[in-house]
């Protein structure tokens, strides 16, 4: 073992869970699934979930770049993967080597993955990348007539894919979304009238598969429903999912502040009383954000506790005031404690910030373990 993974700071993934999300996207979309595991698959270790997704028949995988797709490969994962991101001329060789789908998402872009192609002798797979309003990467709908016309004539690219990216979708009540689906399929019109085989559209991330069924089309993307997170808490979920990640550490020091005696850093929170503290190896340094600075909160024998002072780099206290903690005792950050709950969804509401951010901000200096 390395010295990083006897850390008492370390992410339990439940691998039950992801099955049971995976299962329940399944019957509530019934069609092919991408699960997306791009930024470390949203913290909870790339290899191993993509692994168990595999396991588990998901259809296709989603990643960011070409080098999350390549790690993918070498740990020999053999499902399709898609990579989501835009190319880079120099890199587009990868892309073909390594069995990688490549989003194609302007004119130039499609003749250059069509010339590395033919400079390998080997067909490249792409998905055209539509902008329906993200204006992010993309060809927009209303002027992508001939670069989906030359896509379908290319004799060095496979045509497996069409799809666009969701803006608002989390938002149940938003007009853009059902804007964006016509839109899209306006644009996949232009294939039908070329007599071609329609290729795979797919448009829906977390918040279209919960919220907006006509967006569903031939497969679904979801990112962080797969995790069982949602990407709006305030809303009603159409799916039943299981959060799978939990951070948990232990207590490493014990000690009395006295009153009036601040703690950490800037001297920002001190106690009116004499308190008892306590000492927590995690932080900002490894993805417990420093916006948690006397505002998380942590739950240690199944009672919540309050971080007091500055979040440091690696360490953060908290204050359990005449209550009794060992070193040692186990800390939860995120997840469950004797029937007790700290959600990604309320750590993230705490730092003012998403989920999203708050799951893939938690970086390689903690361990994870999978059960
Ligand atoms: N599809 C694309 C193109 C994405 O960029 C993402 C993530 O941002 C997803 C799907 C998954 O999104 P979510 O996690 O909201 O399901």
């Amino acid at each position: 073992t390395t010295p990083a993974s006897q850390r008492p700071t370390r992410i339990v993934v439940d691998l039950d869970h992801l099955t049971f999300n995976l299962s329940n996207i399944r019957s509530h979309v019934g069609v092919p699934v991408m699960g997306i595991v791009k930024a470390n698959a949203y913290g909870h270790g790339l290899v191993p979930v993509a692994l168990h997704l595999q396991a588990q028949g998901v259809e296709q995988l989603g990643v960011a770049f070409v080098e999350e797709g390549v790690a993918l490969r070498q740990a020999g994962i053999t499902t399709p993967i898609l990579v989501l991101g835009g190319i880079f001329g120099p890199q587009v060789a990868q892309f073909i080597v390594h069995d990688l789908e490549i989003t194609v998402s302007s004119l130039d872009k499609l003749r250059q993955v069509e010339a590395a192609a033919q400079a390998l002798g080997r067909k490249a797979v792409i998905h055209l990348k539509i902008d329906t309003g993200m204006e992010r990467i993309g060809v927009h709908s209303y002027s992508a007539k001939s670069f989906i016309e030359a896509a379908v004539a290319s004799t060095w690219c496979e045509l497996k894919g069409i799809y666009s990216h969701l803006a608002c979708a989390d938002d149940p009540n938003s007009p853009m979304t059902a804007e964006q689906l016509e839109r899209f399929l306006e644009a996949c019109e232009h294939i039908s009238r070329l007599g071609a085989p329609m290729p795979l559209r797919h448009l829906a991330n977390s918040g279209g598969i919960l919220h907006f069924p006509q967006t569903h089309l031939d497969m679904v993307r979801p990112g962080i429903l797969l995790y069982g997170v949602l990407p709006d808490p305030a809303s009603q979920p159409t799916v039943t999912v299981k959060p799978a990640l939990s951070l948990v550490s232990q207590v490493v020091y014990f000690k009395v502040v006295k009153a009036n005696n601040p703690v950490s850093y800037g001297a920002t929170w001190a106690s009116a009383t004499d308190t008892r503290v306590v000492t927590i190896p995690i932080g900002y340094g490894d993805g417990y954000p420093r916006a948690l600075s006397s505002r998380g909160e942590v739950l240690i024998r199944s009672q919540r506790y309050p971080v007091v002072g500055r979040v440091c780099m690696d360490q953060f206290m908290v204050d359990i005031g005449l209550d009794s903690a060992w070193n040692e005792d186990e800390v939860v950050l995120i997840g469950e404690q004797e029937g007790q709950r700290i959600s990604a969804e309320a750590v993230a509401e705490r730092a003012g910030t998403i989920p999203y951010e708050i799951l893939t901000g938690l970086n390689d200096r903690i361990p994870r373990e999978y059960r």
